[in-house]
């Protein structure tokens, strides 16, 4: 069995452990998670490892993403299990800071990202998710001071806003992309998917599929907004509640009204039962 990494979980702790990564003036790269780690997670470790010396992987439920509404409480934490899987990926250190001691008392400051996170999508029904995401990921980038941070297009809006927000920051950190990993039928990995029932997960693959479909019509010259809506009512009679399924520019993210407006991007969200499921594909 390979060794497990290091885990750190106060600042000085971190600190220390980072100076010992970065003897030799070692490049490091950081994959934030929010742990129950699949092979999508497992994928950008691989990423990391290919373009940085040293390997940091953060696992740190964010409260601040998650409105009262939704899963914090119950969101799946396997932390055995993820510190297998990383061992067997020889991650060096794990960044696994409490709630605490990412928010201490007191704690009063949020970025408030503007341009990709207002894009009309996730935004309008997650509407404090993108704030939270920039406040942790620039609190990650300043603990763990990457010179890269490798990022899932799993959650392309999120990709674009933290894109964004480092270049707007000054950084200092080369954010990658990496594309999403998925099941054998096409549905995305996700540590939410241990949520859906056996008919739901039946069901589930609907959203890539109807994806491919609509990205072959639109790419053999069909009406995009004909397309658009017949995959939204595929979408829906497969017994999902839909909260959005759009074409954007893949850059942008601005709307579209035909191929010619593209490189393009087919974005979802929708609902099976009460779990929420995202996904994305280019054209
Ligand atoms: P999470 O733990 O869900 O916050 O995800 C952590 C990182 O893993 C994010 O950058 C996600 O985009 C990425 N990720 C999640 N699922 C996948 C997947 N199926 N393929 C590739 N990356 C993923």
């Amino acid at each position: 069995m390979s060794r497990l990494p290091a885990v750190a979980r106060t600042l000085p702790s971190l600190r220390r452990a980072l100076d010992d990564l970065r003897t030799r003036r070692a490049t490091i790269a950081l994959v934030p998670t929010m742990g129950a780690l699949h092979e999508g997670h497992l994928a950008l470790v691989r990423q990391a490892k290919r373009r940085a010396a040293k390997v940091v992987v953060s696992i740190f439920v964010n409260p601040t993403q998650f409105a009262p509404h939704e899963d914090f409480g119950s969101y799946p934490r396997t932390w055995k299990s993820d510190m297998a899987k990383l061992a067997a990926e020889r991650a060096d250190l794990v960044w696994n800071p409490g709630v605490d001691v990412m928010y201490p008392p007191n704690f009063a400051t949020r970025i408030s990202p503007e341009g990709p996170a207002t894009a009309d999508l996730e935004d309008r029904f997650r509407p404090h998710f993108f704030g939270g995401v920039a406040t942790v990921v620039g609190k990650l980038f300043t603990q763990c001071r990457p010179d890269i941070a490798v990022f899932g297009q799993k959650d392309y809006q999120q990709l674009k806003v933290v894109t964004r927000m480092a270049a707007d920051l000054d950084l200092g950190v080369k954010i990658v992309g990496v594309p999403t990993v998925r099941e054998r039928d096409g549905l995305a990995m996700s540590s939410r998917n241990v949520y859906l029932s056996p008919e739901q997960r039946a069901v589930a693959p609907t959203l890539h599929r109807v994806m491919k479909e609509t990205a072959r019509r639109l790419r053999n010259g069909d009406d995009l907004k004909a397309v658009m809506t017949s995959g939204s009512r595929t979408i829906q009679d497969a017994g999902f509640a839909l909260d959005y399924f759009e074409a954007r520019h893949a850059e942008t993210l601005a709307p579209v009204a035909s191929i010619e407006d593209g490189p393009l991007r087919l974005l979802v969200a929708a609902k099976i039962g009460t779990t929420r499921l995202i996904d994305n594909i280019g054209v």
